[in-house]
């Protein structure tokens, strides 16, 4: 029986308050950048231009339609990232000011070129696909289109460790015996199996530590930071991977899934209702499939999950509060926990207490300072 008074959480930093403001801004500057560009585009009709330019009808020798929306896409792709780039250097001039990263320049520029061949591939597959349903199926293009995209989520789910982490991270099987002992008590007593426990090499890029439950089916892992395995106690890692466990005995990842299922099926009936609009009323286009309408798609989509924010960000706050209250039940004392949280807050230079508006609207984990003390009330009351 643990009697302990709770702690009075101390106020964070100035520079911790400094350093998230920032990063608070830059998120802004980032979202109200790429919403003026689709704005600007279908405001002026540039995006008509930039499909004629795509199509090539210019110089006489006229592409067919899918390379052209190739085309269209990666200038849509090469303008955005231009206008991005300034942004995404100054943070991370950013996490190298405030003493948070260990990235060169070098490697800061491999990976953005990377994420940019990554994003258009990507963005090339499921673009092409929606214009291909939207010209063989007007009527239906949207639930085809639904269908296939909540296939693509599932493959990418699944393939996200194995295929996509690996082109920016090292991963490798975790080693330690000891770690590797506990996860498997943890494990039977939740009466569940992880496929693996893996070390995350994130130290070659930052200071910040780090942990995740990841993948789908036969790819589905626990990942653990280098920065967390090498700076914490093996009492403090178990709590860890018992709040990842949860989210696994929980079904989190499935259950994410269904709910952008539901939430993608709102957009994609939206984006055709706001395109039947343009098309038919307002006669901005002269199709569907008259791919200058993308930038208006992307809008829509856009717009959808900045109001959803909120809400999905509530959905996860209520996830990680069932997965801490799992580690809480599953470990001996709720201590390794709390001074894990305490020693992340500090690492990774966040707020223990941000402004409620600020965890409201923006945060997809409960603040530290609560997470802290439902470990406490949970103690008084076990
Ligand atoms: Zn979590």
């Amino acid at each position: 029986m643990v009697t302990k008074a709770i702690t009075p959480v101390p106020a964070d930093s100035p520079e911790s308050r400094r350093y998230n403001r920032i990063k608070r801004w830059l998120e802004l500057a980032d979202m109200a950048i790429g919403f003026a560009l689709l704005v600007v585009l279908l405001a002026t009709g540039w995006t008509g231009t930039l499909r004629d330019l795509a199509l090539g009808e210019h110089n006489g020798a006229a592409r067919s339609y899918s390379v052209a929306v190739f085309f269209y896409v990666l200038m849509l792709m090469l303008i955005s990232k231009a206008l991005g780039t300034p942004l995404e250097y100054y943070g991370f001039r950013l996490e190298h000011r405030y003493n948070l990263s260990n990235q060169r320049f070098s490697s800061w520029l491999w990976d953005e070129l990377k994420s940019l061949l990554l994003g258009l591939i990507m963005a090339s597959i499921v673009v092409e696909l929606l214009y291909m349903l939207m010209r063989q199926s007007p009527q239906h293009w949207w639930l085809i289109a639904w269908a296939a995209f909540l296939g693509l989520v599932v493959l990418l789910a699944q393939l996200a460790p194995v295929v996509l982490f690996p082109i920016f991270y090292k991963f490798e099987p975790l080693e330690n015996e000891e770690l590797k002992r506990r996860l498997i008590v943890l494990s039977e007593r939740a009466g569940t199996r992880v496929r693996g426990v893996y070390k995350w090499h994130l130290s070659e890029k930052s200071k910040k530590a780090n942990a995740a439950l990841t993948g789908l089916g036969a790819t589905r892992r626990i990942i653990l930071a280098d920065t967390l395995l090498d700076n914490y106690s093996d009492d403090e890692i178990e709590a860890v991977l018992a709040h990842e466990l949860g989210h696994h005995v929980h079904r989190h990842i499935l259950k994410s899934i269904f709910v952008q299922a539901g939430i993608t099926l709102l957009g994609f009936w939206l984006a055709d209702y706001v395109l039947t609009y343009a098309v038919y009323r307002r006669h901005m286009f002269a199709s569907f499939h008259d791919f200058a309408n993308l930038p208006l798609l992307i809008l829509v989509s856009t717009v959808l999950s900045l109001l959803l924010m909120p809400a999905l960000n509530a959905y996860s706050r209520f996830n990680e509060r069932q997965a801490d209250r799992y580690c809480f039940q599953s470990v001996a004392s709720v201590e390794p926990f709390i001074s894990s949280m305490n020693k992340l807050a500090e690492q990774n230079l966040a707020e223990k207490t941000p402004a409620r508006w600020v965890e409201w609207l923006l945060h997809s984990h409960p603040a530290i300072a609560k997470r802290v003390a439902a470990a406490e009330g949970w103690a008084q009351t076990h």
